[in-house]
């Protein structure tokens, strides 16, 4: 019996939620290497930020009531550049020239800007405008304090992460291992794809969709040679498949007489979950696994493929290397046109999700069905037909789940 999404999906993530992020491994990598890798350890400030009082400007350290009122002259005792350590206290009536970045001498409790000075000679700066005490001074501690908690396990690191590390002076940091996926396309019609197919043919193109896919979500891929349409080749590649974390087949999991992923798995003694969802496309929908493998025989239909790969193995390749799991790409919109759907289960439907004067606006492509690539191709993301409301009229809110964050064609100047 098919499950509805919403069931298979809790399927996939109480398998997720067995893995322990405890006996996940983990890997010492150099920084250079960690965008986009998911870390295994806490992160905590070793020292105030900033780590002394800080000049925020080019200008001059001094009392504040000394330029109470201006213009005030005052005597300067010398200059602080940023990598300084001053040694002298600054007294009544004194000033430090200092730079942006440079430590704040004791003594001093405001910066005034470079601009409001001048220094007809040296020794002497002439004050043109008052400051507040603490301005343009960034105290010790006040951005954060030594000990505090940055960032833990299963934070993603991203440019500005990656430079909180390189502060901490980290050069390696321990991060999650990147899951082993292996991709299997199952077919006596396919062929790879520098072949020209001849009658009855077609090139593969499942396992480069997946290839892309797996690598988005941080897997490593690996494209298994084609097996056919037969137990022994089948049992051959399955198992050599199986040495991988996670196994995505395309194809062969429909009612067809030569569709034969499920007999040669359970031959295998592979536990299937489940083999059908209630969803177009994407119907024939198969997840299992053994011991800590995970697979999935995914439907033949590349768009079908597509989003079975979305819904079902994304959250297992986030949960492999200490992500999250649970959440889609999911967002809401208008809907741009009338939607009917008859086919009796949730309909993912290929549409342009795009923004217009502050709202998410959600169009359906022109799209022939779960074999039309190049339809889908139009579109960067699925509306969602949810069972309960198959007809969906122009206007209406509606969910739809995005291929992925940078194809939002958000853009603009500035
Ligand atoms: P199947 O589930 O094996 O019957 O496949 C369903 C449809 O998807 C058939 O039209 C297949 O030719 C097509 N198909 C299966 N595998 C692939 C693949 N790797 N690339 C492109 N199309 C495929
Ligand atoms: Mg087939």
């Amino acid at each position: 019996m098919a499950l509805d999404v919403k069931a298979a999906r809790s399927v996939v993530l109480e398998h997720c939620l067995e893995i322990d992020p405890e006996r996940l491994d983990r890997e010492n990598l150099s920084l250079l290497y960690c965008l986009g890798r998911v870390i295994a350890e806490p992160i905590v400030l070793d020292q105030d930020q900033p780590p002394f009082d800080r000049s925020m400007r080019d200008g001059y350290a001094l009392k504040a009531h000394d330029v109470d009122r201006v213009p005030a002259t005052l005597k300067c005792r010398g200059e602080i550049k940023a990598g300084d350590w001053p040694s002298l206290d600054l007294q009544e009536g004194e000033t430090f020239q200092i730079m942006t970045g440079a430590p704040v001498p004791a003594g001093a409790d405001a910066v005034v800007m470079v601009e409001y000075t001048e220094q007809p000679r040296p020794e002497v700066v002439t004050i043109l405008r008052p400051v507040r005490r603490g301005e343009n001074i960034a105290p010790q501690g006040s951005e954060h304090k030594a000990g505090s908690f940055m960032f833990g396990e299963g934070a993603l690191l991203s440019a500005f992460q990656l430079a909180v590390l390189a502060s901490l002076g980290k050069s390696s940091v321990k991060v999650f291992r990147q899951p082993r996926v292996a991709i299997l396309a199952t077919g006596d019609e396919l062929v790879d794809i520098q072949v020209v197919p001849d009658g009855g043919q077609i090139r593969n193109s499942n396992s480069y969709s997946l290839y892309a896919q797996v690598l988005r979500e941080g897997g490593i891929p690996t494209i298994l040679e084609i097996a056919r349409d037969n137990p022994a080749d089948l049992r051959r590649q399955i198992s050599s498949g199986m040495q991988h974390d996670v196994l995505l087949m395309s194809g062969g999991v429909s009612m067809g007489k030569y569709d034969l992923v499920e007999p040669v798995l359970s031959e295998l003694g592979v536990q299937v979950h489940f083999e059908s969802v209630n969803m177009r496309p994407g119907k024939p929908t198969v997840f299992a696994t053994q011991g800590d493998r995970f697979v999935f025989g995914l439907p033949g239909n590349p768009v079908s493929t597509f989003v079975a790969f979305e819904l079902f193995v994304r959250p297992v390749l986030r949960r492999l290397q200490g992500l999250e799991c649970a959440s889609l790409r999911l967002i809401t919109g208008i809907l741009d046109d009338e939607v009917v759907e008859k086919s009796g289960r949730t309909a993912f439907l290929p549409a342009r999700v795009f923004s217009e004067s502050g709202r998410n606006i959600v169009s359906t492509v022109a799209w022939k069905g779960s074999a039309d690539i190049f339809g889908a191709a139009k579109a960067n993301g699925f509306l969602i037909v949810p069972l309960d409301a198959s007809h969906l009229v122009p206007g209406r809110e509606v969910e739809a789940l995005l291929f992925d964050e940078f194809e939002f064609g958000v853009g603009g100047t500035f």
